[in-house]
């Protein structure tokens, strides 16, 4: 009934010796997880600092059927399939309708 201790040592010293072995690329992979995860975090209140002027490229421009204005689709106010540049557009369309 000893067998699978040994075998659980000998599994254990195996690992401890890959782990020996590669000690430094463990450590080195750590440190670049670690990095990655602070350049991760100094990353994204960085994004939020990017005025939308420069994004503009990737925001599609959506046209305003009330006042004919084209407005970044990020920033227009959606009704069904329709895009109005402001809130105010979209209630007079709204009274226009009725
Ligand atoms: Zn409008």
């Amino acid at each position: 009934m000893t067998e699978w201790i040994i075998v659980l040592l000998v599994i254990l010293i195996v690992i401890g010796l890959v782990v020996y072995k590669y000690r430094k690329q463990i450590q080195t992979a750590w440190i670049m997880y670690q990095t990655f995860r602070k350049f991760k975090q100094q990353v994204k209140p960085r994004q939020k600092q990017v005025p939308k002027k420069d994004t503009s490229n990737d925001t599609q421009l959506v046209r305003c059927p009330k006042c004919n204005k084209w407005t970044p689709q990020d920033e227009a106010v959606k009704l069904k399939t329709n895009f109005y540049c402001s809130l105010s557009c979209l209630e007079e369309s709204i009274t226009f309708n009725k």
